[in-house]
């Protein structure tokens, strides 16, 4: 990839929609408010959008409602088609996509081109889903009588998503919620508003109808949400993001007993056995600690790794660290791109410092980069002490702890070790222990010899406070989707 210019730059942004979308209108924010959106590899402004009111989110769910009837009556054929002429769009447009979304968000273009491929691909899974909703007839047990029993879409449907990966979090929920006959209002993360608006534009060109998708960007997520999580017309909500908001979401959602989904942190253990193959377990452990800068709800949080290993294993991850390129994600050759704040920046020196307090061995990096922008030193931390703060919480940066273990159970129960319980790697060239080991983790996916687990085709969760709820795959669907039984009288 060659280095972006400024107007290229310029281009995409001004291709965008800053306003809201609602009725299949694009309108300004009720009393004119904006609100910026930063380039975190500068820290400048890029554009200002619409920052919306608790009026605007409002009108947002009133145009929800007022098609819901219509859209779940719409030919599940011709739902599909939609999501498939927009993933066909989305593929047009990647290169202009993955610039606009690295501006907003931080990431490498490529790594950006690889989100919204991910991201497309939940609206061409969901375009075939759309035409497999099924139900099922049955006879009753006692002979009497038939059961029958049918799928119907929930209905008017809440969504907010997190900066860290501003489109695929939206596709999706947007996918089957097209898919299953559900109306929507999207709220993206303020930080990353953009590539959330691009992609309604597209669904918009795409046929989706007027009504059925409104996004509402604003400054003010929790008086523009609260009242519509209370409005007794919104009948679900599906919230991807940390763990303290979504506990309080569902506190929220409780009063109004909305159907939940909730996609939340991680701290995924990543664990070598001495029978790994040692080059494949470094690949593995790169791609899950360093995509997307470490800001993932996937990403390796903490390594395990067998005690013979663990020397060769943490200097291998410090040379592969040396040679990433750190800089702004529209620059030529750069692997690793800014943090998307100062706070989270702020956030990960502290586990770092902590760490090495407790007696943590720094490899390569441990600290901020200097200049512009949120960047963060790609870091490898050896001898990590067990009570370092970094084992328990959420890095979101790309730091790398290494802590050895001595058997079986030791790594299992130290990757257990956490409240939360997303995704967990393990990599081991024995089939019985990496069976055995999958049964023992309490996650709700494992990469098994593999460093990346998402795809759109299979069931993404947690268990613990990692959240319920699945997204992708046949299971995706289901959140979009109420059963009805009818005791047919024979
Ligand atoms: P966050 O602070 O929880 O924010 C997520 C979204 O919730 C944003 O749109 C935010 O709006 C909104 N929000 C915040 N407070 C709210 C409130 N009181 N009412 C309604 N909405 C509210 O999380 P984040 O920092 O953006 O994202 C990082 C977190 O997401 C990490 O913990 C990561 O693990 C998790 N994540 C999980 C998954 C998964 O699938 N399990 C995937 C990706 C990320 P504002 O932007 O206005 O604050």
């Amino acid at each position: 990839m060659s280095t972006i210019t400024a107007s290229t730059e310029q281009q995409v942004v001004d291709a965008v929609e800053k306003r809201l979308y609602i009725g299949g209108e694009w309108r300004a924010a009720t009393g004119g408010r904006t609100l910026a959106v930063e380039d975190p590899s500068t820290g400048e402004t890029i554009c200002e959008v619409a920052d919306a009111t608790p009026e605007d989110a409002k009108a947002a769910l009133d145009a929800a409602v007022a098609v819901q009837a219509e859209w779940a009556a719409h030919p599940p054929r011709e739902r599909g088609e939609i999501l498939r002429r927009a993933f066909e769009t989305i593929q047009e447009r990647a290169d202009e996509l993955a610039v606009l979304m690295t501006l907003e968000m931080g990431k490498p273009v490529a790594e950006s081109k690889a989100e919204i491929s991910y991201a497309s691909e939940f609206f061409r899974w969901f375009a075939e889903e759309a035409v497999r909703i099924e139900g099922r007839y049955a006879v009753a047990p006692n002979g009497q009588g038939r059961l029958l029993v049918m799928k119907q879409p929930v209905g008017p449907s809440l969504m907010i998503t997190p900066w860290n990966f501003p489109m695929a979090m939206g596709t999706r929920k947007i996918g089957p919620a097209v898919a299953a006959g559900c109306t929507m209002v999207m709220k993206p993360a303020q930080q990353t508003p953009l590539s959330m608006l691009a992609l309604a534009q597209i669904l918009e060109e795409a046929g989706l109808p007027g009504g059925v998708l409104n996004v509402i960007t604003s400054s003010s997520s929790g008086s523009v949400m609260g009242p519509l999580i209370a409005d007794p017309r919104a009948r679900k909500l599906s919230f991807t993001g940390s763990t303290e908001v979504g506990r309080k979401l569902i506190e929220q959602s409780a009063q109004n007993i909305l159907r939940v989904s909730m996609e939340l942190g991680g701290n995924a253990p990543f664990l070598v056995f001495d029978d790994a193959d040692l080059d494949d377990a470094v690949d593995g452990a790169m791609i899950a600690k360093m995509r997307n800068i470490g800001e993932a709800c996937t990403a390796a949080n903490r390594f395990h790794v067998a005690a013979p290993l663990a020397e060769a294993f943490a200097e291998k991850m410090a040379d592969r660290m040396k040679q990433l390129r750190l800089g702004r994600g529209t620059d030529e050759g750069v692997q690793v791109g800014p943090l998307i704040d100062d706070n989270q920046r702020q956030k990960v020196q502290e586990l770092v410092e902590d760490a090495i307090r407790k007696g943590a061995k720094p490899l390569v990096g441990g600290q901020p980069a200097n200049g512009r922008g949120y960047f963060y030193e790609p870091t490898v931390l050896a001898s990590v002490p067990r009570d370092a703060k970094l084992l328990r919480e959420e890095i979101f940066g790309p730091v790398a702890p290494i802590v050895a273990f001595d058997s079986e159970d030791e790594a299992i129960a130290a990757a257990n070790d956490t409240e939360y319980g997303l995704v967990a790697y393990l990599y081991t060239g024995d089939l019985k222990r990496a069976l055995r080991v999958v049964e023992g983790l309490e996650t709700g996916m494992v990469g098994l010899n593999q460093g990346i687990v998402s795809n759109p085709a299979a069931p993404f969760g947690g268990v613990k406070q990692s959240g319920y709820g699945r997204e992708g795959g046949h299971e995706g669907i289901d959140e979009y989707l109420e059963t009805k039984y009818v005791a047919v009288n024979l």
